[in-house]
């Protein structure tokens, strides 16, 4: 087997990705993991992860990070932090995948390559993008001790960036377009439990406004979703926590997709249109979307493609 032909190679660093690799490692498949710039996925991006089985007092996302890629690397897999940005799947196996210039060649190939925010799109949002608006209040919360912000959504990431924010910030304002809630009852209770969170429904942004001079939000203009009325709003930081997009770009026209660019794999499995290429995680899965449910899917992954490879 030349040094650039693997079993598997993994795209992606995330719990499935890492996941994938320690199975697939476990089962002796040569693994490569093509680990993206920025290692670790959105966990890396979280505080304290409470629900992941096995860690009854949490732990940080970052470190459980860590603890996954240590894993996956006792078990053999090549670990290298490059961005793929090519693949050449149609033609099958071997499957041809490109980063910075090396091209590396594989029998199955497993894509964890996952989800990133969204932002809500409006022209004022990117000007203040990194000057007071941000989709991560765990990379940027710290700059906004002692001042107001809010944070757009309904969802659960919504609920927990707000709470995440009260540590820093005097107040911190849940907007959202309707009055009723995706998150859980218990993220929804526990924000209303605490004194420094306000929930304002029936508003979206309308426009991010800011100093001139200083480049820094002041505040926003919200439109009530019933009345049309629009109101100023000040605040001095901007949280956006309104889903996701998945990374699949680098598939289009080669793996089948959703209307949103979701990966479709066959039901209940990780296969894809392509025989030998899995899909794992928050790229195929924008219901579950947990750390937990995308580990779990990683292990299928991973033993689809050992029984794949078996049956070759
Ligand atoms: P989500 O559940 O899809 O919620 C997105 C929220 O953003 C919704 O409330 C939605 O409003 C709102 N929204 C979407 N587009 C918008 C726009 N253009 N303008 C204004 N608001 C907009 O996404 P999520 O909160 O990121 O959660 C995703 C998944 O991860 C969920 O399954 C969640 O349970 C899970 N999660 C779990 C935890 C935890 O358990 N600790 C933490 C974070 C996330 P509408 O409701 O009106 O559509």
């Amino acid at each position: 087997m030349s040094d650039n032909l693997y079993d598997t190679i993994i795209i992606g660093s995330g719990p499935a990705g890492y996941t994938a690799a320690v199975y697939a490692g476990r089962a002796n498949l040569k693994t490569l993991v093509l680990e993206g710039i920025e290692r670790g996925g959105q966990l890396m991006i979280t505080s304290e992860v409470e629900n992941y089985p096995g860690f009854p007092q949490g732990v940080q996302g970052p470190e459980l990070m860590e603890h996954f890629r240590a894993q996956a690397e006792r078990f053999g897999a090549t670990l290298k932090s490059v961005l793929a940005d090519k693949v050449e799947l149609k033609q099958g196996a071997p499957f041809k995948v490109t980063a910075e210039g090396v091209t590396y060649t594989a029998r199955t190939m497993i894509v964890a390559t996952g989800a990133t925010a969204r932002f809500l799109g409006i022209e004022s949002e990117l000007a203040y993008k990194g000057k007071g608006v941000s989709a991560c209040a765990t990379c940027d919360g710290f700059f906004f001790r002692g001042k107001e912000v809010a944070v757009v959504g309904g969802g659960d990431s919504a609920f927990e960036e707000a709470n995440f924010l009260t540590k820093f910030a005097s107040k911190v304002t849940l907007l959202h377009r309707r009055d009723t809630f995706r998150a859980s009852k218990i993220m929804v209770d526990r924000a209303k439990a605490n004194p420094k969170i306000a929930i304002k429904p029936f508003v979206e942004v309308a426009e991010v406004y800011g100093e001139n001079q200083t480049g820094t939000v002041t505040g926003v203009k919200l439109k009530n979703t019933e009345t049309g009325a629009i109101e100023d709003f000040p605040v001095q930081g901007l949280f956006i926590a309104i889903g996701h997009v998945p990374n699949t770009e680098l598939f289009k026209g080669q793996l089948d997709m959703d209307e949103t660019g979701y990966l479709v794999t066959k039901p209940g499995r990780t296969a894809t249109n392509i025989a030998g290429v899995f899909a794992a995680g928050d790229v195929q899965d924008h219901y579950y979307r947990q750390a937990i449910t995308a580990a779990g899917s990683g292990c299928q992954a991973a033993i689809e493609a050992e029984r794949y490879l078996e049956n070759l």
